[in-house]
């Protein structure tokens, strides 16, 4: 093999120093130009690239071993023409690495050894592609042409030939890295420090003086051109530019690249006189041997930093058109570049994967469809050969692979990625562990790739793990679409399973060119930014050969010196924090959420340990409660990941709730069980509740935020609103007793962002007070269906990190979010009240058995709670303490059915099945044991409860109110009235909280003061008592007039009926379960009919109840029990409807004549005002409202209020009062709703202000009833006997407007938790009332919600019952009672 030595150099010049580096930079530059003229069989095509060839000559010497010494001058157009004709497409030039520099085995590297790491490389590639090289390498450059060709500095081949241009495949020559953002700031440091040197120590320096003084001139100009930031934009710089670096006029190249250019000659001049002379003259050199040395070093150093600078800056920008940009057709051509649909072969999308195996790829699949299973159980099941293609399901089923792969040894060294795409989610995992998430199918939220090895593969490598693949996609199995309901014969076919080598620098060009694509999409196109992004894109892809892998870094660099460009101070700082919003259940159900917090979680531990200053916030206490029990290795990691200070669990709550229809109990229950949870399992309390996708905000949440140890609330949905636009983003959110929040919306408005351009700028458009804070949160990663952040999000991230226009990212926890913000407090503004959600307000009615459920569920568990403390208390047992492992599950079921898409409605049907089963465990559950806790009170009474002459029942009042109620006896008795059933009506009152004797032998027909009467005439009915005269219409079932006695007061407006239904269409906009829209009002179409004149049952003296039927056709009956009790003015209606219909609302109506301009509305542990008008825009928007058990329009001296035993949507406009009863959405449930439904509605009448008139009281009494014991014998029982007392309350306070809600025992030991809460919405001084003797609680002390004693309390004065306690306007407290 001839080795061939050559040296590459320039003609001679007489100032050949400015030039020398020059030429080879002009060599490759024109020598790519000229082979690519000769290519395309163009010679003529590129004339100043062939004269500029034409100027420069190649000198070859031959190998100093060889005997001949002779050299060859070649001229450098000959020489690429000859490159040419083998097949050489492409000239590079690079500086020799350290790995090439062993290798070299020729005596001329041994002999020269002290001259290295001056080396430049120049690479000749073929037209195929980058595995086919030339490599000559100069080891020096030496200048005086003078000298013999001995002295020369050798060029060497390193063991590459023209004639052997394969062998370079593993070749160590790699094009460098580049970072030229670096090298301006190394070039500069160089100069400096050259500059500073040179200066000290001028006289020691061993060049010439004319030679010092050009040199120190040179880097003085060159400092100029540094600082001027290199813009050289007249036509004046150019030529003093050019002039004074004798450059040839057509080369138009950048200003960074002359004065690069310019510097390299400085450094060069130096470095090129000082080598000979340190050679020629040893005593000098000696003599200032260190100063030399470090100039050497120095000058060096400034060489190479420019080499690099002056490579790059050169082949970018050297005799380069200038062409008109069209921006709407630059920005399109960008677009085309990174699409992954068109142009997939030649733009950069289509490289990121330069190589796909698929048979290195093999697969075993479970033989039959199974269930979700265990890992261990699924490996116990039969494998089959499976291959891609196939097709699975259907839906809802699972299917195990076992994947098998061989990487090919040739992969040495590349990045490997396992992709997998069975168009449905599924999960990886190794050793029985899961270790990622991926998701198939084309949308935004993909994931099909799975990095195999750490770094790059060895070659060679034999993988195995499993695949659990789910037959559902993110969103579950809709039909042709999102929101549908599910199709449950879908099937997926497994499209890719193949292994695949990842080009992380095609990703990189790619997601750069994606990233000013979305700049010059999302900034105004008459913005600087757009228009520079648009340019540096478009001198991107000028430069970008696909086939060429070299120029990616060429590019890469032009991108980086548009994204390195800074950000002033004033920019807005994003807080970007990973988050995985799982939806509980949705469009799935619990069993399949269980799995997707797995694939999530799993997926962002991994990312965690890829990117270690990456940081993760995930909310729900019960994802992590299914994931410790089911993936308890995952689960460890998790926590891991926590102490690491990479992941963050937030929210406090147990699940992400509804944020409108829970109860205030339940709102306190979310909190005490999703607080103690995360304390429990990662050490602290959250500090921030975060809700950021529920439909609305009850006004009593800051005070429950605030209640349970929080004081930062983030979310985000107002932003949905489809009428108003809400006015602040970061503000002070204050509650209906004052409490407040620091809140946050982040105001990219979504929870789900893509962490793209778009969306970070928005973080700071769409603050609307950014002049308050200049802090944007922003939650990325995808959601819903969970997945998290992707890969490139993490890298969009830290790539636009601080980049000049776009946001400040600043990688961190949701918690020093709003540390952050805190510092802005003083400036923010402050909203009262609810945070009304203008959209979704059918969520209110959709769904009602759920609804249902809830409420009942809600009442079961708080009288569970009362009775089973009180029958500790009193006699000492233990069953609460035995039942608490049973009270805590029911809690976290109904916690669980409360999420923000199961109880609003929105959910598939297969939820509501599971939500169904659970509320019915629930209730059969809570009766169970109220029962056997009312047998062990009776036990107790009478412990043979078989004998004796009396018979007895034990009733129990759960409420904090006085109820008095018309019972059907369990047994005959004396009795004025019999019920339609044929039994015994007693009317029994019993006292708050408490437990009631009732002998039923002894009873007495007592004869009400005033009895309810019913009287007809010909055309009415008239129902009577000493509050209401009631009026209905027998020909139509409807009440024509409601008179208060007290005062002669007619309720009902003047010629139109109360208690009419109406069906109103019922078509939303897009999201069918979830929105009744404002036209709905407009378009009542149908009003149900009277099917025969109204039915007396019972007709008093007691109670008078009427039956009534109504109807369209068949889809629409409803039957209705009408009841008036003598005792009362409150009508109660006791409904059921066979319900059939489609895209209706039903409605129940009552015109009034009452005149307020607003009407009140019952939430959690108080009540708010809303307006019944229509003024403003934003009164427009609440024409359906959510209230609990009542809404109540009063004007001075009368008042109606409408009750329901488990509805929410009401609109109380000008006088007349709706309650929404059913709806008939088809999506996301086709069925929702359909069926029979019993509720009861009523209405109370009353004459003073709603505090006054019990209206308050009258809602829990529609939501209760009292308990009865099973009928025992005995001939004298007597409840006192037994410290039992009858009829007095277990614990109440001396004050009507502060009501007891909730009597529990502490979660922490057997200590009594009662809440309380004052209800009138004014201050109150109370004493709690028990009939424990004083001394059985020996301390009160004032908690949290979280049932902590405050401290302020621990050190002052003992309080018991005799204390005198105080409340504010709606405030909640909880007391801790000890014994
Ligand atoms: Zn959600």
């Amino acid at each position: 093999m001839i080795r061939l030595q050559s040296l590459l150099c320039a003609q001679m010049h007489q100032n050949y120093a400015s030039k020398v580096l020059f030429q080879p930079v002009s060599l490759v530059i024109n020598g790519n130009k000229y082979l690519s003229s000769l290519s395309s069989g163009n010679i003529d095509a590129n004339d100043v690239a062939k004269r500029s060839l034409e100027n420069m000559k190649i000198i070859i010497k031959k190998d100093t071993n060889s005997t001949n010494n002779k050299s060859s001058i070649l001229n450098a157009k000959d020489w690429v023409h000859e490159l040419h004709l083998n097949g050489t497409g492409y000239l590079t030039l690079s500086k020799k690495d350290e790995q090439l520099q062993h290798k070299s085995n020729t005596t001329t590297v041994a002999a020269d050894s002290n001259k290295k790491n001056i080396e430049l490389v120049l690479v000749t590639s073929s037209s195929n592609g980058s595995d086919r090289h030339q490599t000559f390498i100069y080891e020096t450059l030496d200048t005086n042409m003078s000298k013999s060709f001995d002295e020369y500095p050798t060029i060497l081949d390193t063991n590459t030939s023209l004639q052997n241009p394969q062998c370079t495949k593993t070749s160590p020559l790699r094009w460098r890295n580049f970072a030229l953002g670096d090298i301006k700031l190394r070039i500069k440091e160089a100069v400096e420090a050259m500059r500073d040197f040179a200066l000290k120590h001028n006289n020691q320096i061993n060049l010439p003086e004319s030679d010092k003084n050009t040199y120190l001139n040179a880097l003085s100009e060159a400092e100029k051109f540094i600082e001027m930031d290199v813009m050289v934009t007249s036509k004046k710089d150019k030529e003093r530019l050019f002039n004074y670096l004798q450059l040839p006029s057509e080369y138009t190249s950048s200003a960074q690249a002359r004065v690069a250019l310019q510097i390299l000659n400085a450094a060069m001049s130096a470095w090129i006189f000082n080598y000979p002379m340190m050679k020629q003259n040893p005593s000098i050199s000696q003599q200032n041997d260190k100063v030399n040395q470090e100039f050497l070093k120095l000058s060096k150093e400034l060489y190479e930093a420019i080499l690099d600078s002056v490579l790059i800056s050169s082949i970018m920008s050297i005799n380069k058109p200038v062409v008109f940009k069209h921006k709407k057709v630059t920005t399109e051509r960008i677009e085309k570049y990174i699409s992954d649909t068109y142009f997939t072969d030649a733009n950069i999308y289509g490289k990121i994967y330069p190589l796909i195996n698929k048979d290195a790829v093999s697969l075993k699949v479970t033989t039959e469809k199974t269930d979700r299973l265990s890992y261990n159980d699924a490996m116990k099941l039969s494998f089959r050969d499976c291959k891609v293609g196939e097709v699975f399901g259907p839906s809802w089923v699972t299917y195990w692979f076992k994947v098998h792969i061989e990487v090919p040894k040739e992969w040495k060294g590349k990045i490997v990625h396992f992709l997998w795409n069975s168009s449905s989610e599924a999960m990886i995992f190794k050793d029985g562990i899961p270790v990622q998430g991926l998701t198939g199918g084309t949308w935004v939220d993909k994931r099909i790739e799975y990095k195999l090895f750490d770094k790059v593969a060895d070659g060679g490598e034999l993988v195995n793990f499993e695949i659990e693949m789910a037959c559902n996609g993110m969103f579950g199995v809709g039909k042709d679409g999102l929101i549908n309901p599910c199709d449950e014969t879908k099937t997926f076919k497994l499209e890719r399973a193949e292994i695949a080598v990842f080009d992380e620098k095609a990703y990189k060009v790619y997601t750069y060119l994606t990233m000013l694509y979305d700049i010059a999409k999302n900034f105004p196109e008459d913005s600087v930014k757009a228009s520079q992004a648009i340019w540096c894109a478009n001198e991107m892809i000028n430069h970008l050969n696909v086939q060429n892998s070299q120029t990616f870094d060429v590019v890469i660099e032009i991108a980086k010196k548009f994204f390195s460009l800074k950000n002033g101070d004033s920019q807005t700082v994003v807080t970007a924090t990973g988050h995985c919003h799982i939806d509980v259940s949705w469009l799935w159900f619990y069993a399949e959420t269980k799995r997707k917090a797995a694939r999530s979680f799993a997926t962002q531990v991994l990312y965690m340990d890829y990117y270690p200053e990456y940081k993760f916030t995930q909310s729900q206490a019960q994802l992590y409660q299914w994931t410790k029990e089911l993936y308890p290795e995952l689960y460890q990691k998790i926590k891991e990941k926590v102490v690491k200070g990479q992941w963050f669990p937030v929210g406090g709550t147990w699940v992400e709730m509804d944020g409108n229809l829970p109860s205030g109990e339940s709102f306190i229950r979310q909190f005490l069980m999703g607080q103690r949870f995360f304390k429990k399992e990662f050490g602290e309390y959250s500090k921030v509740f975060f809700l950021p996708d529920t439909f609305g905000y009850s006004a009593q949440l800051p005070q429950v935020i605030n209640h349970m140890g929080i004081r930062n609330f983030m979310t985000q949905k107002l932003s949905w609103n489809n009428i108003n636009k809400f006015p602040h983003n970061t503000f002070i959110w204050e509650g209906i007793d004052g409490s407040q929040v620091l809140t946050h919306f982040p105001p990219a408005n979504t929870y789900n962002s893509q962490a793209d351009v778009k969306e970070l700028v928005e973080s700071a458009t769409n603050n609307k007070d950014i002049e308050r804070c200049n802090h944007s949160l922003m939650l990325y990663g995808n959601g819903d269906g969970g997945g998290g952040p992707t890969i490139p999000m993490l890298d969009r991230l830290h790539m636009l990190k601080d980049t000049d226009g776009i946001p400040k990212v600043k990688f961190s926890s949701v918690d020093e979010f709003f540390d952050t913000i805190e510092g802005c407090r003083e400036n923010l503004l402050t909203w009262i009240g609810e945070l009304y959600f203008e959209l979704h307000r059918g969520t209110y009615t959709s769904q009602a058995a759920t609804k249902k459920g809830n409420r009942y569920c809600e009442r079961e568990l708080h009288s569970l709670e009362m009775i089973m403390s009180l029958c500790d208390h009193y006699l000492g047992t233990s069953l609460y303490r035995d039942h608490r492992n049973s009270l805590q599950e029911l809690w976290e079921l109904v916690l669980l059915n409360q999420f923000h898409d199961v109880l609003p409605g929105s959910s598939i049907g297969l939820v509501y099945k599971d939500c169904y089963e659970h509320h019915q465990k629930v209730l059969q559950t809570t009766k169970k044991l109220i029962d056997k806790t009312l047998e062990v009170l009776v036990s107790h009474i009478s412990p043979s409860s078989s004998t004796g002459s009396n018979t007895y029942v034990l009733l129990f009042n759960s409420n904090d109110f006085e109820i008095t109620r018309t019972l059907e006896m369990p047994v005959q008795t004396k009795t004025l009235q019999k019920s339609y059933h044929g039994q015994s009506l007693q009317t029994v009152t019993i006292q708050p909280n408490s437990v009631k004797l009732v002998n039923l032998t002894t009873m007495e027909a007592t004869k009400p003061q005033v009895p309810v009467t019913l009287k007809e005439s010909e055309l009415d009915l008239f129902i009577q008592n000493q509050y209401i005269k009631l009026t209905m219409d027998k020909t139509n079932g409807k009440i024509r007039s409601l008179v208060l006695v007290n005062g002669d007061r007619e309720l009902i407006k003047h010629g139109e009926y109360a208690n009419e239904f109406v069906l109103y269409e019922d078509i939303p906009l897009f999201w069918d379960a979830w929105d009744v829209e404002i036209y709905t009002q407009e378009k009542p179409i149908q009003k149900p009919k009277s099917t025969h004149v109204p039915k007396v049952l019972e007709s008093g003296p007691l109670r008078v109840v009427l039956q009534c039927q109504f109807q369209t056709d068949e889809n629409c009956v409803i039957t209705q029990l009408i009841t008036v009790n003598h005792y009362s003015s409150r009508i109660d209606f006791e409904t059921t409807v066979h319900w059939k219909e489609s895209r209706k609302i039903l409605r129940v109506e009552f015109p009034t004549n009452i005149r307020s301009p607003n009407a009140n509305y019952e939430i959690q542990f108080g009540h708010i005002e809303r307006p019944t008008h229509f003024n403003s825009s934003w009164d427009v928007a609440k024409f359906e409202v959510c209230g609990h058990r009542w809404a109540d329009l009063s004007e001075y001296g009368a008042g109606l209020s409408l009750l329901n035993d488990c509805k929410y949507g009401y609109s109380i406009h000008n006088g007349l009062m709706k309650l929404s009863l059913l709806r008939a959405p088809k999506a996301p449930d086709a069925e929702c709703d359909m069926g029979t439904h019993n509720f009861t509605y009523s209405l109370y009448p009353h004459d003073g202000r709603l505090q006054d008139t019990g209206v308050i009281a009258q809602g829990y009494q529609v939501n209760s009833d009292f308990y009865q014991s099973s009928c025992f014998h005995s001939d004298n029982a007597n409840l006192e006997h037994k410290q039992i007392p009858s009829d007095k309350a277990f614990i109440t306070t001396d004050k009507n407007s502060v009501i007891v809600e909730t009597v529990k025992l502490a979660e922490d030991n057997n200590d009594l938790i009662v809440r309380v809460y004052e209800s009138y919405g004014g201050h109150a001084k109370f004493h709690f009332v028990s009939n424990q003797s004083i001394d059985h609680f020996t301390e009160i002390k004032e908690c949290n919600g979280l049932e902590e004693p405050l401290s302020t309390h621990s050190t002052v004065e003992k309080l018991t019952l005799s204390n005198e306690f105080s409340l504010t306007p709606f405030q909640i407290k909880t007391f801790r009672f000890i014994r």
